[in-house]
């Protein structure tokens, strides 16, 4: 085995013709925020259907400026979910408000939004689902909880880019809409984020919140009337989404090709070794408004003699990385310190116990699935009880 190579649980694809865009850039004297932003935000305009667009350094200060712009801020409350990237719950207590876990939906591993209405209180702001993996919410149930309740939502749809629902691209859609462009994502500028929004209004705020809330006017202008800070995107990130961006239609067919053959694999392997009555749990077979961002599946524990980590071990001994997407943030230690606790969303404490990410990117081949898939369930062959 020791000349197989190693499988990263993902990897980002770059081409040469990005390279060289990148050098050109550098050469040109220009290299932080200015004509080839402006560029990229317009093809994202674009691509959401003309909804105005704006790119911040990373996916993080992206949802924070949501909040902000949403006028989010001390005493208000923020309905989110535990199985998330802690930036999630993090840029709310950023704000000063406070997020409210509620549990998710142990098929989809989101929000469970039946679950929404008895977590509003008089202080509920803001609704703020996450897409894990791509898959999004149901958007009718989502926007109806949100008009019954008079509720802003900002929809951390970091994992979203390229996902849809009923045919309508995630972010073209909606209320605030927020993206990562973070080394890992489906689109990629290495880092770097953007946010979709209703109107101009909301645009232009958004644009001073990123650079110290500054405006100009004429040649020498200048006004200061918000705290902004410094979360612009820099020309060089902007030109590696522009060229991301025109790959982005085969990137997703390859993940969605692959996650295919991750089913039939997985299917056939546990046949074949007479493991059918092992509950492994497979990621919804969403083909038409998931963009893939990831595939997890959620281990047996019960049935195993061993836990996640032995079993991230020794795939890892077999040349196959994993990833880990999410343990509840409930459970960690700052957030236990502030009073929150995972039993108090039971699914979640048990799926982010339970869940594993196998490797799924575009530089991926159906071999390697059949590989990875193989080795999983020999694992789990070797340790059920
Ligand atoms: C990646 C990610 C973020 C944060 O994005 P950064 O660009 O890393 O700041 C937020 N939420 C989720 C669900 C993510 O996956």
């Amino acid at each position: 085995m020791a000349d197989t190579p190693f499988i990263p649980f993902t990897r980002p694809s770059f081409d040469e013709a990005t390279i060289d865009a990148v050098g050109e850039v550098l050469r040109s004297g220009w290299v932080t925020s200015g004509p080839k932003l402006a560029e990229f935000e317009a093809a994202l305009s674009d691509y959401f259907g003309g909804r105005p667009v704006r790119c911040f350094a990373n996916g993080t200060a992206t949802m924070k400026i949501a909040l902000q712009v949403a006028g989010i801020g001390e005493g208000d409350e923020v309905i989110t979910t535990p199985i998330s990237w802690v930036a999630t719950s993090n840029v709310i207590l950023g704000v000063g408000a406070k997020p409210v876990f509620v549990d998710i939906d142990p098929v989809t591993r989101n929000l469970d939004l039946s679950k929404v209405a008895a977590a509003i209180s008089h202080k509920t702001r803001a609704i703020m689902p996450v897409y894990l993996a791509g898959l999004p919410v149901d958007m009718d149930k989502l926007y109806d909880l949100a008009q019954q309740h008079q509720l802003r939502v900002i929809e951390d749809a970091a994992q979203a880019f390229g996902s849809s629902w009923k045919g309508q691209k995630i972010g073209s859609i909606g209320d605030l809409v927020s993206f990562s462009f973070q080394a890992n994502k489906n689109l990629s500028t290495v880092e770097g984020g953007c946010l979709v929004f209703n109107n101009l209004d909301e645009a232009k705020l958004a644009e001073k919140l990123r650079l110290q809330g500054v405006t100009r006017q004429g040649m020498d202008g200048m006004d200061v009337d918000v705290l902004g800070g410094k979360d612009n995107l820099t020309d060089v990130n902007a030109v590696i989404g522009l060229h991301q961006l025109k790959q982005l239609p085969q990137f997703q067919a390859k993940r969605t090709e692959l996650a295919r053959h991750y089913f039939a694999s997985l299917r056939q392997e546990i046949q074949s070794a007479g493991l059918e009555s092992l509950h492994l749990e497979l990621p919804p077979e969403n083909f038409t408004d998931s963009n893939w961002h990831m595939f997890q599946v959620v281990l047996p524990l019960n049935q195993l003699q061993v836990d996640r980590a032995q079993v991230m071990t020794e795939l890892k001994g077999l040349g196959i990385g994993t990833g880990l997407h999410y343990p509840a943030i409930t459970g960690f230690s700052l957030y236990k310190k502030m009073g929150y606790q995972v039993s108090d969303t039971p699914i979640a404490e048990r799926i982010g116990r339970s869940i594993l990410t196998l490797p799924l990117f575009p530089g991926l081949n159906q071999s390697d699935v059949e590989r990875i898939c193989k080795s999983l369930v020999a694992i789990l062959k070797k340790h059920a009880k």
